[in-house]
C-alpha cells in the first residue's frame, strides 16, 4: 500500500513558531497546482504499482485554495492513479477558512478526513503565536465539518506556549474534548532556530515554559485524554475508537509514499528524496520536465536507526521478529543487549516479542532512542 502527500506552501500569515516551508499567497497558486500534477505524472513509477491507500494535502494552508483548485488536483491524481483502494483522504484546514459551503464542496471531491490546527482555545495565546483564527471560529469550524458529514476530524493543540499556565492548558484540553472529535494531536512547543519565536526568546522578550511546566502539562494531557477514551497511540497523537491517522501510521510502518510539491519528501522503501524548498524554482524545474528533488540512498544502519526512532514513538513499538527479518544480526544483537536496562527501570515494556515505551519512558524517549540507535 502507498500514500501521496501534497504540500501546499501558501499561508496568509506566519505563525511565530513555524519552521515549515511556507510563503505568502502570491499569484503562483495555479502554476503550482499544474506543477504538482505534472510531478505526480513524472514520478508515478516510484509507487511501483502499489495500491494507493491514502492522500494527504498538507501545508502551509491548503484551505487557501478554492474547491475548484483542490478539484483540479484531485482530477489530476485520478488521471494518473486509481483511487479505488483509497481509504483515507485528508486535507489540513485553518479554522477561519472553513465555511459550511467550503467544506461541503470539498467533501464532494472525496475528502473524508479533515485535520485542523487549533493550537489553543485561549484567544490571547492564539494572538501571541500570530494565528489568524480565534477560539469561536475553531468551534464553529468543527460544527461545519460535522454538518457536512465528515466525522473523521483531527485537531492539533500545542502546549508550552509563552504565557500558558497549567490551568489554561487544561481549559484548552477540556474544550477540545468537548468537541468530541476522534483524533487529537498535541505537540510541545519547540523553539526552532530561524523562527520569530526563537529570536523573541533570544532577545528576552518572551519566557519559555520551564522543564517542570512541560512535564506537568504532558502528564495532565495524558491523564485527561485517557479519561475521555483517547488512546495514546503515538508520542503526540491520541485517537478514540481506533481512528488512527492511516496516512501517518503508514509513515511509521515504513510504507512507501510519494511527496509532491515544494519541500515535500518521499520514501520508496530504500531511498528518500527531498524536493527543493522554493515554490518558484520548483515550478520552473517541473514545467521543463526536470525533477526538483535530490535522492538519498539509505544504508542499512540508517534504515535501522530510522526504524527504531519511528517505531518506538508508537504504541506498536519494536517487534523482535520483524527486527530480525528486516536487519542483519548485529542490529538485532545491539537492540537486545541495550534494551534490558530500560525494561528493568520500567521505561519500556516487553510483551512477548514486542518492546514499547511506558508513559514514563515516553517522557525520556529521546534519550532511550539515542541509546538504542546504532553507531
Ligand atoms: S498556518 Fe501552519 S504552515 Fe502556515 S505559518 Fe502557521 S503553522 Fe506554519
Amino acid at each position: 500500500m502507498a500514500g501521496i502527500y501534497i504540500h501546499i506552501p501558501f499561508c496568509r500569515k506566519k505563525c511565530i513558531y513555524c519552521d515549515f516551508y511556507s510563503i505568502g499567497t502570491n499569484g503562483l497558486e495555479d502554476a503550482y497546482i499544474d506543477a504538482v500534477i505534472k510531478e505526480c505524472s513524472l514520478r508515478r513509477n516510484e509507487l511501483r504499482n502499489s495500491p494507493l491507500k491514502t492522500i494527504y494535502i498538507g501545508g502551509g494552508t491548503p484551505s487557501l485554495l478554492s474547491p475548484e483548485q483542490i478539484g483540479k488536483i484531485v482530477k489530476g491524481i485520478r488521471s494518473i492513479f486509481s483511487l479505488k483502494s483509497l481509504i483515507e483522504f485528508t486535507i489540513e484546514v485553518n479554522p477561519d477558512d472553513v465555511t459550511q459551503e467550503y467544506i461541503s464542496s470539498i467533501k464532494e471531491l472525496g475528502i473524508n478526513r479533515v485535520s485542523m490546527g487549533i493550537q489553543s482555545f485561549v484567544d490571547s495565546e492564539l494572538t501571541t503565536i500570530n494565528r489568524r483564527h480565534n477560539s469561536l471560529q475553531a468551534i464553529s469550524a468543527v460544527d461545519y465539518i460535522k454538518n457536512a458529514g465528515i466525522d473523521n476530524i483531527s485537531i492539533d493543540l500545542i502546549y508550552g506556549l509563552p504565557g500558558q499556565s497549567l490551568d489554561s492548558w487544561l481549559y484548552s484540553l477540556s474544550k477540545a474534548i468537548a468537541l468530541d472529535v476522534p483524533h487529537i494531536s498535541c505537540y510541545s512547543l519547540s523553539y526552532e532556530e530561524g523562527t520569530r519565536l526563537y529570536s523573541l526568546r533570544e532577545r528576552g522578550l518572551i519566557n519559555e515554559c520551564s522543564e517542570d511546566d512541560y512535564i506537568s502539562m504532558y502528564e495532565v494531557m495524558v491523564k485527561e485524554l485517557r479519561n475521555y477514551g483517547y488512546e495514546h497511540y503515538e508520542v503526540s497523537n491520541f485517537a478514540k475508537n481506533k481512528k488512527y491517522s492511516v496516512h501517518n501510521s503508514n509513515y511509521w510502518n515504513g510504507e512507501i509514499y510519494l511527496g509532491l510539491g515544494a519541500a515535500a519528501h518521499s520514501y520508496d522503501g530504500k531511498s528518500r528524496s527531498y524536493n527543493i524548498a522554493n515554490a518558484k524554482q520548483y515550478i520552473d524545474r517541473i514545467s521543463s520536465s526536470e525533477l526538483a528533488c535530490e535522492y538519498e540512498n539509505l544504508s542499512e544502519y540508517e534504515r535501522y536507526n530510522e526504524y527504531i526512532m519511528i517505531r518506538l514513538r508508537t504504541t506498536w513499538g519494536v517487534d523482535l521478529n520483524e527486527l530480525q527479518r528486516l536487519f542483519e544480526d548485529r542490529f538485532h544483537r545491539h537492540f537486545v543487549t541495550s534494551v534490558d536496562k530500560f525494561i528493568k527501570n520500567e521505561l519500556m515494556l516487553l510483551n512477548g516479542t514486542n518492546y514499547r515505551l511506558t508513559e514514563r519512558g515516553i517522557m525520556v524517549s529521546d534519550m532511550i532512542i539515542r541509546d538504542l540507535m546504532f553507531g
